[in-house]
């Protein structure tokens, strides 16, 4: 297939039965569009795809065009297995991707296993259809960074160097973050593919073949105070540790490379794209020791950056993991983003939440924006950001917009929003949906839930009580996620879907799943005894049951 194969299609067409089946068809469609390898079903982070195969992805689309209301499609490991009577208010699609019990679930297993055609990895929003390209990870990167500049660089990043690398699916935001933020970016990248693709995109502004080239452009915009994005040619194992030994210390230094999957994903020093597509076939084991000997020279220079003063943090890719299992012992004294920056937003569930225009006119989406920016006028994370992605995030496939809402906020925007659908205000339905890094809906002691409180970063009950609840409430799609490959037996996680068709069914659906989705990130975070979650239990009235446990 070629790229034109993957549209997405808009307007007010109906294929299935139904708008809410409609809508899920035209959210997979969608994350292939958006996704980085289409023709290979893959959406992001190396082996994240959309579904299992084309067999199996030609029997959903099958499924969901003869979908009635009162049926429920199940999905194992984006393979679907079964159309059963349910009823209306049940969820059209349920999943479980890629969940294995505990002793087995290692990254070789995983290989295997997916050879095999037992199993396929999701990512997070990948094989649940909610990713909306880079708009949402361009937020969090662009979040993550202002939290940096309020904390360390009294609210400015302009003049200011961020060293990172990675420009994938979801690394390809930081150079537009970055530069969003104020700051001079340099992200280097091994495959030259990915370096034109973004600036294509109009992501990443400049490129340069060598470091000195690089490093000249960042010195010369930091000199003027402006903004730029740098892609760099080159292995980020070599490029950090040189940096480091010229003596340049960057102000905030991070990585998005694909570093969780030494196999599929990260590429080692000294190997070139070719001879590691090689590897993968002939020699799996050799790999992955050669990939995590590359990650101990990366993440040694990060701690040698934080000793010089950079403000280090790990972008959720299990970097550290693999340098300390490669015999770093200071790897974890590297912060993850998460805990540092993050946490005491998701103790209230505030959190990504996002919408995507399903007619495909961005002005549904532009009529949005405008009723956020006049509701939430006074919260300066959501009218920043609202305003910010406006002028500089290209909409990508269907139009879609994230801002970070929390407990009750959500329900407030759809209800709204389901009303302006019903009122013809919008030209077709919206769905709303969120990352699955969301306060009740994310294990991941690595990433999401490290040194938690109360020491629960591994307890994996939270997202399928999350999962579950969903369901319960009539959520248009739930699933249920496990890592693959290199994150196998790392993490637990939950996604869910309600579309705004503007019916008084969708009313309940979306009041009752986004109400509830939030209500379980917030008991959450009150159970581990953050007293943010501990707050807005109080504020706005959730039903807690405190057995004292945590007091
Ligand atoms: P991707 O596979 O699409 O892209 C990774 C990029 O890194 C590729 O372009 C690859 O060429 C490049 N790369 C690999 N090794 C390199 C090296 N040694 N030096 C320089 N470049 C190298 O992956 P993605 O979707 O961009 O995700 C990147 C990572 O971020 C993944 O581990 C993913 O799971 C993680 N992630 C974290 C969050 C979060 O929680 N903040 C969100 C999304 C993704």
């Amino acid at each position: 297939m070629s790229r034109e194969d993957f549209k997405v299609h808009g307007g007010n067409e109906l294929r299935c039965k139904g708008w809410r089946q409609e809508a899920l068809l035209r959210l997979m469609e969608n994350v292939l569009a958006v996704g980085e390898d289409p023709d290979n079903l893959i959406v992001y982070a190396a082996l994240g795809r959309a579904a299992r195969d084309w067999p199996s992805h030609n029997a959903i689309v099958h499924a969901l065009r003869n979908l009635e209301e009162d049926q429920t499609l199940l999905v194992q490991s984006g393979k679907p297995i079964g159309v059963l009577r349910t009823h209306a208010a049940a969820p059209l699609v349920i999943m479980a991707n890629c969940n294995m019990v505990g002793q087995w679930a290692k990254a070789e297993n995983f290989y295997q296993w997916e050879k095999d055609n037992l199993i396929c990895w999701g990512g997070l929003t990948a094989g649940d259809w909610q990713y909306i390209g880079s708009q949402g990870v361009i937020q969090g990167t662009y979040e993550i960074f202002s939290r940096i500049a309020e904390r360390h660089f009294n609210n400015d990043l302009r003049g200011r160097f961020i060293l990172t690398a990675g420009l994938g699916g979801m690394g390809g935001a930081q150079p537009l973050a970055g530069a969003m933020a104020g700051a001079a970016i340099l992200t280097v990248e091994i495959n030259p593919e990915r370096i034109e693709k973004r600036m294509q995109i109009g992501f990443l502004q400049k490129r340069a073949d060598t470091l000195d080239e690089a490093l000249a452009m960042i010195r010369e915009a930091q000199d003027r105070r402006e903004p730029i994005s740098v892609g760099l040619l080159g292995n980020a194992s070599e490029i950090f540790p040189e940096i480091l030994a010229r003596g340049i210390t960057p102000d905030i230094v991070t990585d998005q490379t694909s570093a969780h999957d030494l196999v599929y994903g990260y590429i080692p020093a000294g190997y070139t794209l070719e001879e590691v597509a090689e590897l993968r076939k002939t020699d799996i084991t050799k790999l992955m020791d050669v990939s995590r000997a590359s990650i101990v020279h990366h993440v040694t220079a990060m701690v040698g950056f934080q000793d010089k003063g950079s403000v280090v943090f790990d972008n959720g890719n299990l970097i550290r993991t693999h340098a300390k299992q490669g015999g770093v012992e200071r790897a974890f004294e590297i912060p993850v983003f998460t805990e540092a920056f993050l946490r005491p937003l998701f103790a209230r569930a505030i959190g990504p939440f996002r919408w995507i225009a399903l007619s495909n006119d961005p002005d549904d989406i532009r009529k949005i924006d405008d009723f956020l920016l006049r509701r939430f006028a006074d919260n300066r994370i959501v009218a920043n950001w609202v305003r910010l992605a406006r002028e500089n995030v290209p909409f990508e496939g269907l139009p879609a917009r994230i801002a970070w809402l929390g407990h009750g906020e959500r329900t407030e925007l759809a209800l709204e929003v389901n009303r302006m659908v019903r009122d013809g205000e919008l030209s077709g339905p919206i769905a709303f949906t969120r990352d699955h890094l969301d306060a009740g809906a994310m294990t991941h002691p690595n990433i999401m839930t490290e040194n938690m409180r109360d020491g629960s970063d591994a307890i994996a009950d939270w997202p399928l009580l999350n999962a579950m609840l969903t369901c319960s409430s009539s959520a248009d799609l739930v699933a249920i996620h496990s890592g693959g490959g290199g994150y196998s037996g790392y993490m637990t996680s939950a996604g869910v879907t309600v579309v705004a068709d503007g019916t008084a069914q969708a009313d309940d659906r979306l009041n009752l799943s986004l109400t509830n989705d939030t209500a379980s990130g917030v008991l959450r975070y009150a159970d581990a005894g953050y007293e943010e979650a501990l707050d807005e239990v109080k504020k706005k009235g959730i039903a807690r049951i405190d057995t004292g446990a945590h007091a």
